[in-house]
């Protein structure tokens, strides 16, 4: 049996960086390692290539009458960039205290590690464990899945399990356990506002045309109310209000508003009322400014009418609230609004679907729930009770990843996400680190719950 530990390390120094041509060698020094690794343990293994990086398919267990659990993760990771700012080297992985630290060691190596190493050990005690497992590990997360969705719909045979289950998602303190039951969506747009021909003299022109950037801060600040609501015709319809459990299982995590203030270093929320600053980052959507342009922006002043302005919005969904069924009413209204005098054009971006999936003794309609699912869900939270000495806590959170919808729409299946990576493991920054007790924990509770969902 390896040592989890060692494999992390040996797993880390594949830098396998997705969105830079450069580490190509690395992202298949990664897919090798992976496929020795589940090879080793009895699992066929297939490269299945995509547009650009191939998913790793590593499948064990055929006897149709056996439960099947996908199990999902990701061998890419982030650039390691700013270099200056590591305290060690990212790509060796290096022990300090109770932690380990190097790009990917949380997201997602350390983590799928876990469920590797849990797996490995049932089948050591028990090779005719009478489940049936497929790792599903994609090597385009950190550059948005995009080609995904086209491999799943290709796979689809490949893939016909009972549900997901995976860790790519935090937890907010090592000694509980987190369920993540949710996930905000996202339409990301840009707009433009054309005026003159050109960019003008202010002194010559200023005063008889509709400058660009006073429409554009018009048209801006139109889109919420004082309250802090996005004030948007009918953007609210479709939002799901929270269940009383969601919020008593938010309130159960014990977060202070004071110190997320501090941290967040503002003196005062400007939360929508109603909602705790913990319960709108998780149940509202919202229309956020990402970023203003247009005219002079050099040093001192250039008396200018800019030609054109642009501002870059990202609105977070919230089930059940789609991209697709946002969009057109999101886009009228601002069209509606523009002042005149200038031209509007309106630039889709990239989008995700919110994901919600409800624990089973939870849902008000139990019966429509898979049976496998459920039955995933009890066996998470008497392992993670047993082990972490605690019941574990379910929480949307405001995030979007948008392959959990996809999962859901080509494969139909709803996944069961358990939390391993802290706010403090620095996922995307320097220093990542994976915290070893959490890691200790995670394979105990994860060979528990495979056990547990196991023919019996
Ligand atoms: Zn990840």
């Amino acid at each position: 049996m390896f040592d989890p530990v060692e494999k992390l390390k040996e797993y880390v120094r594949h830098a396998s960086v997705s969105a830079d041509p450069q580490f190509k060698a690395h992202m298949a020094g990664a897919q090798q390692f992976l496929a020795d690794l589940l090879k080793g343990i009895g699992f066929a293994v297939e490269l299945v290539p995509t547009a650009l990086h191939p998913v790793l398919v590593a499948k064990r267990g055929d006897n149709p009458a056996w439960p099947h659990v996908i199990i999902y993760g990701h061998y890419d990771v982030q650039p390691p960039d700013p270099l200056d700012q590591w305290k060690t080297p990212p790509f060796e992985a290096t022990i300090k205290g109770e932690r380990i630290y190097g790009r990917g060691t949380a997201d997602n190596k350390g983590p799928l590690l876990v469920h590797i190493t849990a797996v490995a050990r049932l089948l050591e005690k028990n090779p005719n464990l009478p489940l049936r497992l497929t790792f599903v590990v994609e090597g385009e997360e950190e550059i948005g899945s995009k080609n995904f969705k086209a491999f799943l719909k290709e796979n689809k045979e490949k893939l016909r399990g009972d549900f997901i289950y995976m860790s790519d998602n935090g937890i907010l303190s090592p000694d509980q356990m987190i369920i993540t039951v949710g996930l905000r969506g996202m339409l990301a747009f840009e707009i433009e506002l054309t005026g003159p021909g050109s960019d003008l003299h202010s002194g010559m022109h200023g005063g008889v045309l509709m400058n660009p950037l006073q429409a554009l801060a018009e048209l801006c600040a139109s889109l919420h109310t004082p309250d802090g609501r996005v004030n948007l015709p009918g953007f609210y319809d479709a939002v799901i209000e929270p269940q009383p459990w969601e919020r008593e299982q938010l309130a159960k995590v014990g977060l202070k508003e004071k110190e997320y203030a501090t941290f967040l270093g503002i003196k005062e929320f400007h939360t929508p009322p109603g909602y705790t600053p913990f319960e709108a980052i998780r149940f509202l959507p919202t229309l956020e400014f990402n970023g203003f342009s247009g005219g002079y922006q050099g040093e001192g002043t250039k008396t200018v009418i800019p030609r054109t302005a642009r501002v870059k919005i990202t609105c977070r969904l919230v089930p059940n609230q789609t991209p697709a069924n946002m969009k057109e009413a999101i886009f009228n209204s601002i069209r509606a609004r523009c002042p005149k005098g200038v031209t509007l054009t309106i630039k889709e971006q990239h989008g995700a679907t919110p994901y919600v999936v409800i624990p089973p003794d939870r849902s008000n309609t139990p019966k429509d729930q898979s049976p496998a699912l459920a039955k995933c869900f009890r066996a998470v939270d008497k392992a993670a009770t047993e082990v972490f000495g605690k019941p574990p806590i379910y929480l949307r959170e405001g995030g979007s990843v948008g392959l959990l919808a996809d999962l859901k729409e080509v494969l139909g299946l709803d996944a069961v996400m358990m939390g391993l990576f802290l706010p403090e493991d620095n996922l995307h920054a320097p220093n990542e680190s994976f915290h070893l007790g959490v890691m200790k924990r995670g394979i105990e509770t994860s060979e528990r719950v495979l056990a547990a969902l196991a023919k019996g």
